[in-house]
C-alpha cells in the first residue's frame, strides 16, 4: 500500500473526560467494535495486569486513578484507529497536555447529569486553542440528566465552539426511548426488543408505533426541528478547525449510540496531519522520509531494569523496525530494533508504522521530550509547548551527602518532562513547578525508588508564573516575596506572583515590563 493510502487509513485521537464520565467504558466499547478485545473489562483490568508491576504505578493504585496515559490501536471498517487515553483526574500532569500534541482529534466524554466539569475544561481549552477537532459524546442517557439544549449551550459557551448534534435523545433515564439519527432519519431504540424505526424528512414515523403518542417523542421531534431551523449548519471545515463539534448522545455502559458515534467519527475525523519544523517547513504525512517526535517518556515500566519507553508519534514516511534513524538533536544515527505498539490487551513488537501511529521505543536515556527522529537528521519538529505550572515547591536532598544523586535525579526527571525546573536568582535554590499536585508525589516517589534520594519539599504554594519579553529591563528591585524572580531551565527569567492581585499591582508599577504566560 502506498504512503498516501496508509495515511488515509488512519485516525488518531485522544479521549478526554472528567473522572467517572465514562471514558474507560466508552473506550472498551470502541475496542469491542474493533474486535480488539473479546470482552469488555480489559481496559480497567490492565491496571492489575503487568503494567501494574511498576513501582511508580503504586501511586496510581493507591489513589485509584490513572496517572499515565496509554495508547491503544484497533481496526474498524478497514481503518486503523489509535486512541490515546488521558488521565482525567484534577491532578493530571503536563503529560496529559502533551498527549494532545500527538493526536489529530479529541473525543470528549461528558456525563449528561454533570455537563462540562471544571477540572477537564482546561484540557478542552487546549484543544480549542490548538485547533484540534473535538467530537463530543454525551454519556449516561439511561440516567436522568440535564436537558440536551442546556448541555449544548454549556459546551458552546464554555468552549466558544459551535455544536452540531448528530443524534438527538428521545427522553432520558426511565423514559429513555432511544436516539434519532439526524442525517439518516431513523430512531435507534434503546431497548433490545424494539426495532429501528425509519422517519421521513419531516421526522414522521414511516410505520406507526405507540411511541408516536408519547410526549417524550413529540418533545424530541419539536426540539430537533428547532435545531434544524435555528442551529448551525453542518460544516466539515469548521469541524476540521475545531470551531464546531459534532455531538452524540448515548450510553457507553449499555453500548448504545456508540456505533453511531464510531461510524460518524470515521467519516468526519481528520486523517493524520503533518507537523511544522523549527524552520517553519511543513512536513506532510505522506512525505517520503520517515520522521516522528517523542512526546512522552515513561520510566520504570519494569522495576528490575531502569529502562524507559519513549512514545513517538510518527509524522511522515514509513517506520521500519531495525531501521537506522538519526536523532536530529545529536546528529547520531542508531538502529532501532526494539519498538512496540500497544494493542488493547497486549504490547506487540511493531515492524512498520505510518503517520498517526504511536509507537514505543526502548530507551536507555537517549531521548528527551520533543526529540525528532528521522532518516537524514535534517528534520526537527517544533518544540512541544511548555505549560505554565501553577504549584511550586522548594526542593532539596534530606541528606546533604546525596547532592550528586539528587541533581542527577532532578536532571533526568526534568528531561523526561515529569516536572519543571526553576532556581532562585541568587541562591540557586532548586524550585520545581507542576500543573498538578500529583506530579510532586510522583517526583518524590521516583527520587526515592530510582535515585535513592529522600527529598524535602517546602511548598511555596500556588503562583502565577509569567515570562518576560524584555528581560534586559528587569532589575533586582523588582524581586520581592510577592513577585519572586527565578530562572527556568533555559535560564529565562520568570516572575512568580503571589496571586493575580500582586501581578496587577506589579504591572501598574512597572508598565514597561512585558509579561507573558505559556499555554
Ligand atoms: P472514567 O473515569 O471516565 O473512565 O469512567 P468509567 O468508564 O470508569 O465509568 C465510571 C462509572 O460510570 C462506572 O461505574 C461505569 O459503569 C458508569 N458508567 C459508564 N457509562 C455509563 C452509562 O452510560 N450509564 C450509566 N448509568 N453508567 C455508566
Amino acid at each position: 500500500m502506498d504512503l498516501t493510502k496508509q495515511v488515509n487509513n488512519r485516525k488518531t485521537f485522544a479521549i478526554i473526560s472528567h473522572p467517572d464520565a465514562g471514558k474507560t467504558t466508552l473506550t472498551e466499547k470502541l475496542l469491542l467494535f474493533g474486535g480488539a478485545i473479546r470482552e469488555a473489562g480489559t481496559v480497567k483490568g490492565k491496571k492489575t495486569g503487568k503494567f501494574a508491576t511498576s513501582d511508580w504505578m503504586d501511586i496510581e493504585q493507591q489513589r485509584g486513578i490513572s496517572v499515565t496515559s496509554s495508547v491503544m490501536q484497533f481496526e474498524y471498517d478497514g481503518i486503523k484507529v489509535n486512541i490515546l487515553d488521558t488521565p482525567g483526574h484534577e491532578d493530571f500532569s503536563e503529560d496529559t497536555y502533551r498527549t494532545l500534541m500527538a493526536v489529530d482529534s479529541a473525543v470528549m466524554v461528558i456525563d449528561c447529569a454533570k455537563g462540562i466539569e471544571p477540572q477537564t475544561l482546561k484540557l478542552f481549552k487546549v484543544c480549542k486553542m490548538r485547533g484540534i477537532p473535538i467530537f463530543t459524546f454525551i454519556n449516561k442517557l439511561d440516567r436522568v440528566g440535564k436537558e440536551p439544549f442546556e448541555l449544548l449551550e454549556e459546551i458552546e459557551s464554555t468552549l466558544d465552539i459551535e455544536t452540531y448534534p448528530m443524534t438527538w435523545p428521545i427522553g432520558m433515564g426511565q423514559s429513555f426511548f432511544g436516539i434519532i439519527d439526524r442525517n439518516e432519519k431513523y430512531i435507534e431504540p434503546f431497548r433490545d426488543e424494539e426495532h429501528r424505526l425509519n422517519l421521513n424528512e419531516d421526522y414522521e414515523l414511516e410505520t406507526s408505533h405507540p411511541i408516536e403518542n408519547d410526549s417524550v417523542f413529540t418533545q424530541a421531534i419539536e426540539e430537533l426541528m428547532l435545531v434544524d431551523e435555528a442551529g448551525d449548519a453542518f460544516d466539515q471545515e469548521k469541524i476540521a478547525k475545531g470551531d464546531m463539534t459534532p455531538v452524540f448522545f448515548g450510553s457507553a455502559l449499555a453500548n448504545f449510540g456508540v456505533m453511531n458515534f464510531l461510524n460518524a467519527y470515521i467519516d468526519h475525523a481528520p486523517s493524520p496531519k503533518g507537523r511544522k519544523t523549527v524552520d517553519d517547513e511543513f512536513i506532510a504525512p505522506d512525505h517520503d522520509e520517515f520522521s516522528g517526535f517523542i512526546f512522552k517518556i515513561q520510566a520504570n515500566m519494569d522495576p528490575k531494569h531502569r529502562d524507559r519507553i519513549a512514545f513517538m508519534r510518527v509524522v511522515s514516511g514509513q517506520f521500519e523496525r531495525g531501521m537506522d534513524a538519526t536523532l536530529t538533536r545529536t546528529g547520531k544515527k542508531s538502529k532501532i530494533s526494539r519498538s512496540t505498539m500497544f494493542m488493547a490487551d497486549s504490547t506487540e513488537t511493531v515492524n512498520d508504522a505510518y503517520s498517526g501511529d504511536i509507537i514505543g521505543l526502548y530507551d536507555t536515556g537517549t531521548y528527551q521530550i520533543g526529540d525528532t527522529l528521522c532518516d537524514k537528521g535534517k528534520i526537527q519538529y517544533e518544540a512541544l509547548p511548555q505549560f505554565t505550572p501553577e504549584i511550586f515547591m522548594k526542593v532539596s536532598a534530606k541528606n546533604v551527602m546525596k547532592q550528586k544523586h539528587f541533581h542527577k535525579g532532578v536532571e533526568q526527571l526534568v528531561q523526561e518532562g515529569a516536572i519543571q525546573y526553576y532556581k532562585s536568582m541568587h541562591t540557586n535554590q532548586v524550585i520545581l513547578g507542576a500543573v498538578g499536585q500529583l506530579q510532586f508525589e510522583v517526583f518524590t516517589h521516583r527520587m526515592q525508588s530510582e535515585y535513592n534520594v529522600e527529598v524535602v519539599m517546602d511548598p511555596i504554594g500556588k503562583k502565577e508564573a509569567r515570562w518576560i519579553h524584555n528581560e534586559e529591563d528587569v532589575t533586582d528591585a523588582m524581586n520581592s516575596p510577592r513577585s519572586m524572580l527565578v530562572l527556568d531551565r533555559y535560564d529565562r527569567k520568570v516572575f512568580l506572583f503571589e496571586n493575580d492581585f500582586a501581578m496587577r499591582w506589579f504591572e501598574d508599577k512597572f508598565p514597561n515590563i512585558e509579561l507573558y504566560s505559556l499555554l
